[in-house]
């Protein structure tokens, strides 16, 4: 049912006139608010703050119409499932561990907005379909679109981020409905519902971006729906943002076998309507024009921090994002977590993040500050210190994970078995090795110390030949980052070693 429904069907609570602060209704006060209903919020943030203070009442408001889910399928797994597999995977009823592992909690888990003060032992709301619209940090109130106010007594900001647009391409599409109807952008659940539908009807699609998710839909929608593929980029290679020109050319080279024809250091000029042929046509900077039944623009994300204008806060004039101190914090009982956060790494310095490890991890640290009570030993306050993890998994032997800074303009060291393997300590090479199916480890470098570290083919597995407390290869690579590891080639080629790279 939607919210409305529930509102016209349950009797407004009363409130007890001797305990204000303790009744929550609609439009009166939670102890614990979250703005956001994605991975951040949900998995990480409200199960920390339940977790510490096992009695409280969270309140999350997020306006999409599903409980939390992971985004990371929707752009691999979901495509090489057949539909009713699909459809059973895209509901959030019934039972989640058989049915799904996109949604977090099935819709049953949550406590009825309106009912949410009548939970003697505290629980977990949802208000879906919502936006705050605006945000008073003086008298911590949010306002919403239904133009309801709700009073906090901590609030978590774990709004995300939407898909960056081009502007060449609104333009077109206000002007040309054909366009309109033929252009994507990508990042939740009816994005991705749309985009199925519409390359249902088309036959050849091109991707704008060759990033994450540029490559990995190029190849989904090639390869396993096979339409024909076209995918342009404004910089030299795939993933040339993040991994060194010699991965970055071998990951172009397996895309282009998949069936994508790739156009690096492009940039979309115009876009207008062919009438003639019933396509799309993409002019590029070159001068070259590219004609296709579907457009997916795939260029980046940006962070949702329009809040910060009512309530006055700061954002990162880099990257984006709510500014946040290490403890996640951007004023007196407001936190933020995930993509639209801008936190001090107290290792790295200032980021903003865009992983789901980190949603989930910036997401569990933010709920236990907001949970923490200086009275209590077992509720302290922590440090943001984890270094999320990242992945890329393209074919088995195109797979990778990453952690810390793993940015191409860093310099970088790499080290790969090369086939055959002729002895213990014969197969060591530093970006020689050409065959890249096999395993490898490249080592992101700034100011002489590694910053990153990206295993490329090389499981996170307990490494087979040690004891099984072994650490995982994640964190072995997030161990040598907090050491603050000397990028001296010898230290690096044995630190290889160490990754059973050979
Ligand atoms: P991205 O930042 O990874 O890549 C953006 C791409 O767009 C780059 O190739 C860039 O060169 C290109 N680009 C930017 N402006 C352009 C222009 N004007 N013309 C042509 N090309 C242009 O972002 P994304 O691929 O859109 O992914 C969105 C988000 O989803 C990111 O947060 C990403 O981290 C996340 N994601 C992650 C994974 C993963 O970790 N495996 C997978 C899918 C999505």
């Amino acid at each position: 049912r939607t919210v409305a429904e529930q509102q016209a069907t349950l009797p407004a609570p009363a409130a007890p006139a001797d305990s204000p602060g303790s009744v929550v209704t609609m439009s009166d006060r939670v102890p614990y608010l979250i703005i956001g209903s994605g991975f951040a919020g949900m998995a990480a943030a409200a199960r920390a703050i339940r977790a510490s203070d096992p009695l409280s009442k969270v309140l999350m408001i997020g306006d999409e119409p599903y409980p939390p889910y992971l985004r990371p399928p929707l752009s691999k797994e979901l495509w090489r499932r057949k539909d009713d597999r699909v459809k059973a995977m895209l509901s959030p009823l019934g039972d989640m561990r058989r049915n799904s592992w996109l949604f977090v909690e099935p819709d049953s888990f949550f406590i009825e907005p309106r009912r949410l003060h009548l939970a003697d032992t505290g629980g977990v709301s949802l208000w879906k379909g919502r936006r705050v619209i605006a945000l008073d940090i003086a008298d911590k109130r949010v306002t919403l679109d239904s133009g309801d106010r709700i009073e906090y007594g901590k609030c978590l900001l774990a709004t995300g981020g939407r898909p960056r647009t081009l502007p060449v391409f609104d333009a077109a599409a206000a002007q040309s409905p054909e366009v309109a109807a033929r252009t994507a952008y990508f990042r939740n659940i009816d994005d991705f519902q749309s985009l199925r539908n519409k390359a249902n009807q088309a036959k050849s699609v091109i991707v704008i971006g060759g990033g994450f998710l540029g490559c990995e839909l190029a190849v989904s929608l090639t390869e396993v729906a096979k339409k024909t593929g076209l995918e342009c980029f404004k910089e030299s290679g795939t993933l040339a943002h993040v991994l060194p020109p010699h991965l970055s050319e071998h990951t172009s080279k397996f895309i282009a076998q998949s069936g994508v024809a790739q156009y690096p250091g492009e940039r979309v000029t115009s876009v207008d309507w062919d009438s003639a042929a019933g396509q799309v046509k993409v002019g590029l900077s070159s001068g070259r024009s590219l004609s296709a039944d579907l457009c997916l623009v795939a260029v980046g994300i940006e962070a949702n921090t329009q809040l910060a204008e009512s309530a006055g806060l700061e954002i990162d004039p880099g990257d984006g994002g709510f500014l946040v101190n290490a403890e996640l914090e951007a004023r007196a009982d407001l936190y933020a977590a995930g993509d639209a956060c801008s936190y001090y790494d107290v290792l790295l310095g200032r980021r903003r993040v865009e992983h789901v490890n980190h949603a989930e991890e910036s997401g569990a640290v933010a709920g236990r500050n907001m949970a923490s009570d200086p009275a209590d030993p077992g509720r302290k306050r922590s440090t943001y210190q984890h270094q999320s993890s990242f992945w890329c998994n393209l074919a088995n032997t195109l797979a990778w994970d990453a952690v810390g800074l793993v940015d191409s303009r860093l310099e970088t060291q790499s080290f790969f078995a090369m086939p055959p393997p002729a002895s213990d300590d014969g197969a060591a090479g530093s970006d020689t090795a050409e065959d890249y199916q096999y395993p490898g480890v490249v080592f992101y470098l700034k100011a002489g110390r590694v910053v990153g570290i990206l295993l490329w083919n090389l499981p996170d597995e307990i490494f087979q030949d040690k004891k099984a407390f072994a650490p995982s290869r994640l964190n072995l690579a997030r161990k040598v980052l907090a050491e603050r590891q000397l990028a001296d080639p010898a230290a690096l080629q044995a630190l290889a070693r160490e990754f059973d790279v050979y």
